[in-house]
């Protein structure tokens, strides 16, 4: 025993972004929602910084990624860990240069292995051999993520939930679930879930969606698997913060863009 706290112990997460796939406001929309003074309606696409001793995982590289960095001075990332490749999750890669150039290091990227055969070829021009178009690429470590592993120290484990015609892989992280795109858990995944201290649940909208929990189911999933706090995330122009915050129940909170919260 060191004495010193444990990974876990240390661990917070920053909501970097906790809009829908559009983001909010969306292009275009006059609804109250968009546009709305209250900053927590200023949604950017969802994802979340974990931090433990000292180090940055980020989880998911959201369109918005540069917006995010900057407006939370973020310098250092040492790690990504992928949910699934839908544009609204991955479309930030590229931001990843930047902190290639400021720590002067490659960043391992972590994704399921299927995850992981979208994003090279979404991105061929950043993992080819050849540098055939002379840009300036992201320096990458593709790491398979196929099961429980420990990344950063913290162990990571992936698990699959159904997310409309394509399974997506959600995450416990230490004592944190991060379960965004997801219309049903299979039996395994309420398992890993079982016991976390925090976990972060998306909904889009009141009413249920082909892919995507309504808020309703996402409140159940939450109660189920009872943590001691829960958080709504990956929100669409159709839920308004302050309203959504007095409609749920104790230990349930909507998040908002740069909310940091502590795990474990
Ligand atoms: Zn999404
Ligand atoms: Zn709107
Ligand atoms: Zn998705």
């Amino acid at each position: 025993m060191t004495g010193l706290p444990s990974p876990s112990s240390a661990m917070t997460a920053l909501f970097m972004g906790t809009g829908a796939s559009v983001g909010v406001p969306m292009i275009g929309c006059s609804c109250p929602v968009c546009l709305s003074p209250d900053r927590r309606n200023k949604r950017t696409r969802s994802s979340i910084l974990v931090s433990a001793g000292g180090k940055n995982l980020l989880i998911d590289t959201a369109p918005d990624l540069r917006l995010q960095a900057l407006r939370e001075g973020l310098s250092r990332i040492d790690a990504v860990v992928y949910t699934h490749a839908h544009a609204d999750h991955v479309l930030g890669l590229d931001e990843l240069r930047t902190f290639n150039f400021i720590m002067q290091e490659e960043i391992p990227i972590y994704a399921p292995p299927k995850v992981l055969d979208r994003i090279r070829t979404m991105f061929s021009y950043a993992f080819s051999d050849v540098n055939r178009e002379g840009v300036t690429r992201p320096r990458l470590v593709p790491k398979e993520l196929p099961g429980p592993m420990e990344i950063m120290g913290i162990p990571v484990q992936p698990f699959l939930v159904e997310h409309g015609p394509v399974m997506n892989t959600a995450l416990r992280v230490g004592d944190l679930v991060y379960l965004t795109d997801c219309n049903a858990v299979p039996a395994e995944g309420k398992r890993v879930m079982k016991g976390a201290s925090a976990m972060i649940v998306g909904a889009v909208r009141y009413e249920p969606h082909e892919s995507h929990f309504g808020l309703a189911q996402a409140v159940a999933e939450i109660e189920e698997a009872g943590p001691s706090r829960g958080y709504i995330t990956h929100l669409s122009h159709r839920m308004d913060h302050a309203t959504l915050e007095a409609e749920l129940p104790p230990g349930i909170r909507p998040a908002y863009d740069g909310l940091r919260i502590p795990v474990g």
